[in-house]
């Protein structure tokens, strides 16, 4: 029955072909011949592994494995450098070895959700040009850096796996338009949260975040999940902090710091000698309250932003996102209802 499929096929030379659901355990030899197809579809049979031959198709730009019994990347797609969309979703797939990754960069779209994925290689790195990554429900505990280097990517879905944390190297996907982070087991996103300048839809909810990192506010979002986390509440009390004297290094390290912020040649010609300080000095931060800039933060405190009113998003409520003061003074003079977070005992 196959053979006549595939005889059918020849005739008629279209450019995709669909063997979905026909129960197959292994790719109808046939199907090599048709070397002129750019896709084939093989959704939802039993397939374990791939010939080595399918190398030969190399007008392949779109290929559909879902739903099979895959428990490895074929290694044979190394060599499908036309591929563009790779949908391999609902398999048992374990491991993702970095050489196949190594031969799939002209990759657009790559879907490896729902299976059992729990390390991604540094190599994926090598997918510079993927814009859609899915990888739903497996049980990844840590997202690589490299990941930060993958620069077309446009939206990214990690719901439901097992992520602590993020990299803050993922905050260099400025092209970024839609992230799902939801159902993981993040306590906290890194600072730097402006480098997704274009995402417009960000998914975060069931997670196990107390705080939104600073200027989180000023994000374009048009869509925004945030239920089921461990937000801070807003249970306000009144207080004023007494004055605190700074450390001679701290003192020392913001008269520099704003001396250099207002380009005094003097101490930008002292510095070319001494780059150990210079590193230093290129962690600072400025004060939310007087914009004087700072070495150490002094008082972290949240400032409760509306979803509504201060970002435009169609949801209501507030979410806390954290500030970075540089002095009690400042705090204390703060007409813009700053807190400083405290636990409270049940
Ligand atoms: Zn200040």
């Amino acid at each position: 029955m196959d053979h006549d499929l595939v005889f059918q096929v020849k005739k008629t030379k279209p450019k995709a072909f669909n063997l979905n659901s026909r129960n197959m355990r292994e790719l109808p030899k046939g199907v090599l011949a048709l070397t002129w197809l750019s896709g084939i579809s093989l959704n939802n049979n039993r397939l374990l592994s791939l010939p080595e031959g399918l190398h030969c198709m190399q007008q392949l730009t779109e290929l559909n494995l879902g739903n099979n019994a895959f428990e490895e990347m074929p290694p044979v797609l190394k060599h499908l450098h036309s591929l563009k969309k790779l949908h391999l979703f609902r398999n048992r797939i374990s491991t993702l070895h970095p050489e196949v990754l190594e031969g799939l960069s002209n990759l657009v779209v790559l879907n490896l959700n729902h299976n059992k994925i729990r390390i991604i290689p540094t190599a994926i790195k090598s997918l510079s040009n993927l814009e859609r990554f899915s990888i739903a429900d497996n049980q990844i505990e840590e997202i690589p850096a490299e990941l930060g280097l993958v620069r077309k990517l446009t939206e990214m879905d990690f719901t439901r796996n097992s992520l602590s944390g993020i990299p803050h190297e993922l905050y260099e996907l400025t092209r970024l338009r839609k992230l799902s982070l939801a159902r993981n087991a993040l306590g906290e996103l890194p600072e730097g949260i402006l480098g997704w300048k274009n995402l417009r839809i960000f998914d975060v909810a069931g997670n196990r975040l107390s705080v939104f990192p600073a200027d989180f506010q000023f994000l374009e979002l048009e869509e925004f999940y945030f239920e089921g986390n461990n937000l801070i509440r807003s249970e306000l009390f009144k207080s004023t902090q007494d004055e605190e004297v700074l450390p001679l290094k701290e003192h020392a390290a913001r008269f520099i710091l704003k001396e250099r912020l207002n380009k005094s040649s003097l101490v930008s010609n002292a510095l070319q000698f001494h780059p150990g300080i210079q590193a230093m000095l290129s962690r600072f931060g400025r004060c939310a309250v007087c914009f004087e800039p700072f070495l150490t933060t002094w008082v972290e405190c949240v400032r409760f932003i509306s979803l509504r009113k201060d970002m435009g998003i169609k949801n209501s409520g507030d979410v806390p996102v954290r500030v970075f003061l540089c002095s009690y003074s400042c705090f204390n003079k703060s007409s813009c209802s700053y807190y400083v977070v405290c636990k409270v005992k049940p």
